[in-house]
């Protein structure tokens, strides 16, 4: 049986993602979508030169000698518009984001000023033309191209689509998800408690692992080891976009999945990844569903969920970043590996000098769920390589949650 690697199964999943649609939602929803128009800005902001300052609006040419007196003529607060042009020997006391009154150049900053009585006001410095001025369209300029189409919405990205007063926004649809778990000896999480079963953990981890990405699945359940059973439920599973069933599609006698896949017409891309865990990963097709038959082992569906699922979900919400970010990080110990197969271990990440260090979370069999539970990263040792020596440099993936940490990591006093 033919075992494709890694990356050529990636490949293959990411030449069968779905297009989807769009939609239009309000902006208060959008945040994790992808924008499915471009967004231009409405407005020149600021919309007029304004004070970057608490400080008084000034003519540069009046600073030649230091320190120098100014008459005050007026207040000038954020919000309100100046009333009278600044002439030579006069200043205007102005508010951060208030407009740089006529005849003025440049804004002192209070800090840099001594009132003298009521009415005058002596700066303590000289300071170059323009200084403290934001000028007019500098954050944004009227008609210019803000956000391109593919952007995803940031927090910092759905603060621009408000600046530019847009309370409803264009994006693509999500795909809809479904997760079937199978397997005689599994018990649901609301089922009664019995001793001799296993609990359904796949459900939860594939469900946690969607919504991660920002999308509502649906639960179908547990289907059990029996053809017309598994049938029914992966009938359901092909009203969805994505169908992600685990448990089953090894080579067991009683596993069905596969030969009941193919009684119903999915078309099978392949069947196995030379990887480890997870390689009884299979990936099939029909003209409106994408289907993903994932290992049972509670780590190997997680795992193949962030090699093979993830991308290919980003895929069909519009991203073009498609992969969990990869980082350099030493080991401690030495690996063995055979070569062959990629092989990816949960590790955790220590910051130091050098950059990070990764350690296996303890025992890497692929039904310790708490070892990847405790996972910063997924350590990728390359199908090829043959082990590695204490000391060598290899590729994390982080795993949602990476982006954490304890300390603040600032090196400052306090
Ligand atoms: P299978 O892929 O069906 O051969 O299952 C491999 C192993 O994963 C078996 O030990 C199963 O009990 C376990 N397993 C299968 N499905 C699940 C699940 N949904 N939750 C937890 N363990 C599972
Ligand atoms: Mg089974």
């Amino acid at each position: 049986m033919e075992y494709l690697s890694l990356t050529a199964a990636q490949q293959c999943i990411l030449q069968h993602t779905l297009q989807l649609g769009v939609e239009t939602i309000p902006l208060e929803h959008a945040l994790r979508r992808v924008l499915a128009e471009e967004v231009y800005s409405n407005r020149d902001h600021p919309p007029y030169d304004v004070s970057a300052m608490d400080g008084y609006a000034v003519r540069a040419a009046d600073l030649s000698c230091t320190p120098s007196e100014l008459t005050v003529v007026e207040d000038i607060k954020a919000g309100a518009m100046p009333m009278m042009a600044v002439l030579p020997g006069q200043c205007a006391r102005i508010m951060t984001g208030a407009p740089i009154p006529q005849g003025a150049d440049t804004v002192i900053r209070v800090e840099d000023t001594q009132p003298v009585g009521n009415e005058c006001v002596q700066i303590l410095c000289s300071a170059l033309y323009g200084t403290d001025i934001r000028s007019r369209g500098e954050n944004l300029r009227n008609g210019e191209l803000v956000l391109g189409c593919g952007t995803e919405i940031t927090p910092g990205v759905l603060g621009i689509l408000a600046m530019v007063k847009r309370t409803e926004v264009k994006v693509r649809t999500r795909p809809r998800v479904a997760i079937l778990s199978s397997g005689d000896e599994l018990e649901g999480l609301y089922a009664p408690f019995d001793s001799d079963k296993i609990p359904d953990a796949n459900s939860y981890t594939l469900m946690a692992q969607v919504q991660a990405l920002g999308i509502e699945p649906v639960l179908l359940g547990i289907a059990q080891d029996d053809p017309i059973e598994l049938s029914r439920y992966l009938m359901r599973g092909l009203a969805y976009d994505v169908l992600l069933i685990s448990g089953g599609t090894s080579v067991g006698v009683y596993d069905f999945v596969r030969p009941t896949i193919e009684a119903l017409g999915i078309q099978m891309h392949f069947w196995r990844v030379a990887i480890r865990p997870g390689h009884p990963l299979a990936f099939g097709t029909t003209p409106t569903t994408r289907v993903f038959c994932l290992p049972g082992n509670p780590v190997s569906s997680m795992v193949c969920f962030e090699q093979f699922v993830l991308p290919a979900l980003r895929d069909m919400m519009g991203h073009t970043r498609l992969f969990r970010r990869t980082i350099t990080a030493r080991i401690s110990k030495p690996m063995k590996h055979r070569a062959g197969r990629t092989e990816l271990i949960r590790v955790t990440l220590d910051a130091d000098e050098q950059g990070y260090q990764a350690t296996p979370t303890g025992a890497q069999g692929s039904g310790v769920l708490l070892s990847m539970a405790r996972a910063e990263g997924l350590l990728l040792i390359p199908n090829e390589c043959d082990g590695l020596h204490a000391g060598a440099s290899v590729t994390v993936q982080l795993l949602e949650g990476a982006a954490y940490q304890q300390h603040s990591g600032i090196a400052e006093g306090i």
